[in-house]
């Protein structure tokens, strides 16, 4: 029998008619085995996400501060659930234990944890599914990054025991048991660590959107779906921004060849995109796959006479970041020129410090940050044999008014990052999409 793994998302799970919607997908196909749910997500515009309820619920424990109504209005979302199923099914042990584990300081990581967790045992009741708590099965290593193997092998085999199981994404644990959750949007890794676990013949991801759409549809008013993308493509688009699938989700699945078909919940006859480790097919009418890009990114710019010929230039300046514990996104280069592309976040407070040392390590003839800067990433794997495409990219967006601040090509010829002002960023991205699309 066919083996599939599927995740769902906050928004399918976010209320008792969503569950039921969800339960008739999985019995739909007896291969639908194993099943990874999120916390409940938004029910209408303006709604809160149960994590963002619990993180603020911790955040007021651990101020000693009094978080009752907080909590009771989470636990009523839950109950909710459970009388619109007409499930007989009593958690208030579970909050209980939630509830006074709060006031003990156990890490903002378990406190978001518990809405995946009860989630999960909620489905897994509904469904008739085992339960199984990922915190026993799902492992980070002592830096805090995930334990592929360890978890590989004792995931695959707990889930060789049971037959059908649901589990909640989002976390697992540290060598010392304590929770440990993936960054946020991380229930899409554990619904692609389950499917390489199980050897799924697929992994299904089920979301709020038919597919992975060429371009943001909060940008771009009602862009074409994609009907087949590489894991590189689409690694390229969300590491941009594109927000359907968590960036690192691609790695668990990709290492066991396995494809991810993103579906809609809400359109479950839709076909989606399919996700595929290689394909020879790319669409001629269009050349590209599809456009992502992302807002608040700063640049250091770092001029120097022959810089190229200085043995150890790039090190210096990198190594000045690594002291900051700063991480970079992008290094456009030129031969006397080099910048460096950082989100503000990540150089907040930092970047007169860091403009010191790297003035020290390098004595650059000029070096200035300059804020206010969106990348766009034009992905296709269309563009190696299409010539042009970078010219009618640009010829696009200057034909609209807009300034390029910057260019970078990545060597793997499957994308073209351009940097503009924040203020362009949505005049650039329509430009972009009007010129290979419509
Ligand atoms: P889930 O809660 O199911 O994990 P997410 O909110 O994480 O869902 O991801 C789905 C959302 O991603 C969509 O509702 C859409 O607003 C957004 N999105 C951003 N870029 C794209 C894109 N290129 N294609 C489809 N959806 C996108
Ligand atoms: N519930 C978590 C979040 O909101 C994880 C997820 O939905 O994937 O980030
Ligand atoms: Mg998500």
């Amino acid at each position: 029998m066919q083996i599939k793994a599927l995740k769902f998302g906050g928004s399918s799970l976010a209320d008792a008619e969503q569950f039921k919607k969800v339960a008739n997908i999985v019995k739909a196909e007896e291969s639908r085995r194993y099943v990874v749910v999120s916390a409940p997500g938004k029910r209408f515009d303006g709604d809160t996400k149960i994590t963002d309820m619990l993180y603020e619920a911790y955040s007021i424990a651990d101020a000693g501060e009094d978080m009752t109504d907080l909590f009771a209005k989470i636990r009523g979302r839950f109950e909710s659930i459970i009388t619109g199923l007409g499930l007989d099914l009593d958690l208030s042990k579970d909050f209980d234990k939630i509830f006074s584990a709060f006031h003990h300081h156990p890490g903002r990581d378990y406190a978001a944890s518990r809405g995946e967790y009860l989630n999960g045992k909620i489905f897994a009741a509904y469904i008739g599914y085992d339960f199984i708590d990922p915190a026993k099965c799902i492992f980070f290593k002592e830096n805090g990054t995930f334990d592929a193997e360890r978890t590989n092998e004792v995931l695959s085999a707990v889930l060789a025991e049971h037959e059908r199981a649901v589990l909640p994404g989002f976390y697992g644990s540290m060598p010392n048991g304590t929770v440990k959750t993936f960054s946020r949007g991380g229930s899409d890794i554990t619904g692609s660590i389950v499917a390489r676990a199980v050897n799924a013949d697929l992994y299904e991801n089920w979301t709020d959107v038919s597919g992975f759409l060429m371009a943001d549809p909060r940008v771009v008013h009602n862009p074409k779906p994609i009907d087949e993308i590489t894991y590189r493509e689409l690694r390229e688009l969300s590491y941009m921004g594109a927000g359907v699938l968590h960036e690192d989700a691609i790695f668990p699945v990709r290492a066991a060849g396995i494809s991810i078909n993103i579906r809609n919940t809400n359109r479950p006859e839709d076909r989606g995109t399919m996700i595929v480790p290689h394909s020879e097919y790319y669409n001629y009418e269009t050349v590209i796959t599809g456009i992502a890009g992302k807002k608040g990114l700063s640049v250091i710019n770092i001029e120097k006479d022959m810089m190229n010929s200085e043995i150890g230039f790039g090190r210096k300046v990198l190594e000045v970041l690594e002291e900051h514990n700063v991480s970079f996104e992008h290094l456009p280069s030129g031969i006397d020129t080099m910048g460096v592309v950082i989100s503000d976040a990540e150089l907040a407070g930092k970047d007169e410090a860091i403009v010191h040392d790297i003035k020290k390590a390098v004595s650059p003839d000029h070096i200035s940050v300059d804020g206010g800067l969106a990348l766009i990433a034009v992905v296709g794997r269309g563009m190696i044999s299409a010539k042009g495409t970078a010219g009618r990219v640009f010829r696009a967006i200057a034909a609209k008014g807009v300034n390029i601040r910057m260019i970078d090509q990545g060597s793997s010829e499957i994308n073209i990052i351009i940097g503009v002002d924040e203020s362009d960023y949505l005049r650039a991205i329509e430009a972009i999409y009007e010129e290979f699309v419509k």
